[in-house]
């Protein structure tokens, strides 16, 4: 019986082992995220070279985007001034000698040499009797006629500096040599009735393959794969959570969910009424529940919420609610607050800022049961909260919080149902993949009492657009907000070079905006555009209770106008706020502008929103994508664009726990291998729950390695 230590070993032996690979090479392959031979074989072509669609130089046209295949004559090195280098190599085919030119990059000269064969892709140019590409992308198929073998698909793989993508593509055969007898993790029967594809041959096809079609097999087996391993994951991560207690059947009758609907100044729209129905038939079973709530800004999951809520309080039990922000905590207690103290229901908002005598005051509640239902944060997680008889546990905002966290919280009241909340309207199938532990609802349409946004695009010479729609609202005694992501860089140094680098640096996590910018930027609208108004600031480097009064001040009509950075994105309510103008729109994510302009038409005033931005003449992509904010308000489908434009694991941010292990699946595409996967994971998992059947030992230490703690911290 394999035992899990030597089942895939190879494949978890460090890269080192693969020959080749030296030390220097190993700092380099690091660089990508390669440490391990699984990390190699698993760092799959970013393209392939289609010989199929190559031209040859006679034929390839001026002006158009070509491939030529052939062999370099010379290669050599100019240097008209001193801090210039041209790099030019001759490449020729049976028809004729094409130029390849690059300036300052003096190492291509060290990379081509004579006799070479490479496949040059590029843009055709015509000067001084040659046709040329200027910089073009180049690739070495062989160090000699003999060697290259243009019958083949090429691989084409990331690379790294002091690693060439041939020597890439070397070192990806060597490691898949050496795995002569690859274990394959997936149980037979799967394997066989897919006609998958062994996992070894997968690999090979994938990095090398023999035809088109045998590659797309190959990407079907091993996405499978990836799916299936993420959704058993997945699901036993759930399992690990439930442990240790029986679920908590809440028995509260009818009436007080009566009782609450009534309070409501408006009736629940059809699907927020299905959601609750299922909530309700969820928290009364006696298996524990685990739900996710999906619907887009303003499709009211709080109120549906609120029901979940009431039935846990008025079941005799306990009910938390935890939000990413200090902001979205506090409103929690102004949406519901009311409506739970009609029903006698106790509840507070515990967050780091709340003072140490009130702390006390709360945690002594939870603890002996007198209060009922509490708001917070990640206050909530610290250890010395804890309640007599947690049932309920809600988490907004969800893909805010890592694992850990949601499972600290649920680890307080044993057995507590679990309702997660997300305003990320992803389509069902990416939230089969990602949620597959979950029971999903969702909610599309938003109640038909809100009135309408819409959404403009003005140049930045045009922001008197804005500012004047936003003086016309505040005549009639509207509020608006300004976002802007790069508070923190003054007008004047807004420009793309600035831009650019600020994106760097939060990308790398820091905060952006520094305070005294920021509030230069309110002083300078408060002083010249908006001068009979009330500007506030609000940015994320404000300490919690500045920006609670800053926020109460807003909520109350204090403030007019309220410049802020993106820490409005998540659920700020103010339904007097009607316009809303994002600076520097073009940095943002299409998900994260329809986030942003949720924040208008909250109430009875139909909303504006207008986008700043200059998108490049060239950057057509950036241009469409701010025209889908104009053209639709349907969160779904803009997630679907966003999708569709980027990678999978990009949308849903990094947090997304085992979000990076899908690196083959296309979400939308693969809707079918998607279900197959969470069906086949589910089956697996119920009859053998701990994967210790010895015809497991292979998947469950697939699993080990696979979502190891490497991956997780990411
Ligand atoms: P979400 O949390 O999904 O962004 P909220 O729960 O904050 O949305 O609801 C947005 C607004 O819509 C709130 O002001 C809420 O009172 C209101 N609302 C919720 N449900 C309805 C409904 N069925 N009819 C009318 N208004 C509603
Ligand atoms: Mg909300």
């Amino acid at each position: 019986m394999p035992t899990r230590q030597s089942v895939g070993e190879a494949l978890d032996a460090p890269v080192t082992s693969v020959r080749y690979v030296t030390e220097k090479r190993a700092e380099a392959l690091a660089r990508l995220d390669i440490r391990t031979v699984r990390d190699l074989v698993c760092h799959y072509p970013r393209r392939y070279l289609d010989f199929s669609r190559t031209a040859t130089v006679a034929d390839a046209e001026i002006g158009k985007e070509v491939t030529v295949v052939g062999t370099i004559a010379d290669v050599s090195v100019k240097k008209p001034r001193p801090r210039l280098d041209i790099v030019e190599a001759g490449v020729y085919d049976k028809t004729g000698i094409i130029l390849g030119v690059w300036f300052r990059q003096p190492w291509m000269a060290r990379r081509l040499s004579s006799g070479q064969v490479v496949a040059m892709s590029g843009k055709i140019s015509f000067d001084y009797g040659f046709k040329r590409m200027n910089s073009p992308f180049i690739e070495i198929i062989g160090e000699s006629e003999e060697e290259a073998d243009l019958s083949r698909i090429i691989p084409v793989h990331g690379t790294t500096e002091g690693i060439s993508t041939a020597w890439m593509r070397r070192l990806v055969a060597t490691a898949l040599d050496g795995l002569a007898d690859l274990p394959d993790p997936l149980p037979a029967e799967l394997r066989f009735r897919d006609a998958f594809m062994s996992r070894k041959e997968a690999l090979r096809q994938i990095h090398f393959p023999k035809s088109a079609g045998q590659r797309d097999e190959a990407r079907r087996r091993l996405a499978y794969e990836e799916l299936f391993f993420l959704q058993l994951e997945l699901m036993r991560l759930r399992a690990a959570e439930e442990t240790g207690a029986g679920a908590i059947a809440h028995d509260a009758g009818d009436e007080v969910l009566e009782r609450y609907r009534s309070l409501l100044p408006f009736t629940l729209t059809e699907e927020q009424d299905a959601a609750l129905s299922r909530i309700v038939e969820d928290m009364r079973a006696s298996s524990v529940m685990n739900r996710m709530l999906l619907g887009d800004v303003g499709t009211g999951k709080t109120v549906v919420a609120g029901g979940a809520i009431v039935l846990a309080a008025k079941s005799g039990h306990q009910a938390a609610m935890m939000a990413p922000t200090e902001v979205l905590a506090r409103q929690y207690g102004q949406s519901l607050g009311t409506y739970l103290d009609e029903l006698g229901i106790t509840w507070a908002t515990l967050t780091s800022a709340t003072p140490a005598s009130e702390r006390a005051e709360i945690l002594s509640g939870l603890a002996d049961g007198t209060l009922s239902v509490v708001f917070g944060t990640h206050a909530l997680i610290e250890d010395d909260v804890v309640f007599k008889s947690l049932s309920l546990v809600v988490i907004d905002e969800q893909h805010r919080f890592g694992v850990e966290q949601r499972a600290a919280l649920r680890a307080k009241g044993p057995g507590s149902d679990l309702l997660v909340m997300t305003a990320t309207p992803i389509p069902r199938t990416l939230a089969l993949t990602l949620y597959g532990d979950l029971e999903c609802s969702f909610l599309r349409t938003r109640p038909a009492s809100r009135p309408p946004t819409t959404t403009r695009i003005v140049s930045r010479a045009r922001r008197d657009i804005a500012y004047e729609a936003i003086r016309a609202a505040l005549k009639e005694g509207r509020q608006a907000y300004i976002i802007c992501p790069l508070v923190g860089v003054s007008r004047k140094e807004r420009t793309d070079e600035a831009a650019r680098e600020l994106e760097d640096r939060i990308a790398a996590g820091e905060e952006l905006a520094t305070l005294k910018a920021a509030q230069d930027e309110a002083r300078f609208l408060g002083e010249k555009v908006f001068a009979t108004s009330e500007v506030g600031l609000l940015t994320g480097r404000m300490k919690a209770p500045e920006k609670q009064e800053v926020m109460q001040r807003f909520y109350d009509g204090d403030i007019d106008v309220l410049v802020a950075t993106t820490v409005v994105e998540v659920g700020i309510d103010v339904p007097n706020a009607t316009v809303m103008m994002i600076e520097d729109a073009e940095r943002f994510g299409l998900s994260q502008l329809h986030q942003l302009r949720g924040r208008v038409s909250r109430g009875q005033y139909p909303g504006q929103v207008f986008l700043v931005a200059d998108p490049a003449e060239d950057d057509t992509e950036t241009a469409e994508r701010l025209q889908a904010l104009v053209e639709t308000d349907d969160g779904f489908e803009l997630a679907e664009r966003d999708l569709r434009a980027r990678r999978e694991g990009d949308v849903l941010g990094s947090r997304q726990h085992g979000a990076s292990t899908l690196k083959l699946v296309q979400v939308l595409d693969d809707a079918e291998l998607v279900a197959r996967a969470h069906d086949d994971a589910r089956a697996i998992l119920e009859a053998d729950p701990d994967l210790s059947a010895s015809e497991h030992a292979g998947l469950a230490h697939e699993l080990d390695e696979v979502f190891s703690e490497r991956q997780m911290i990411e």
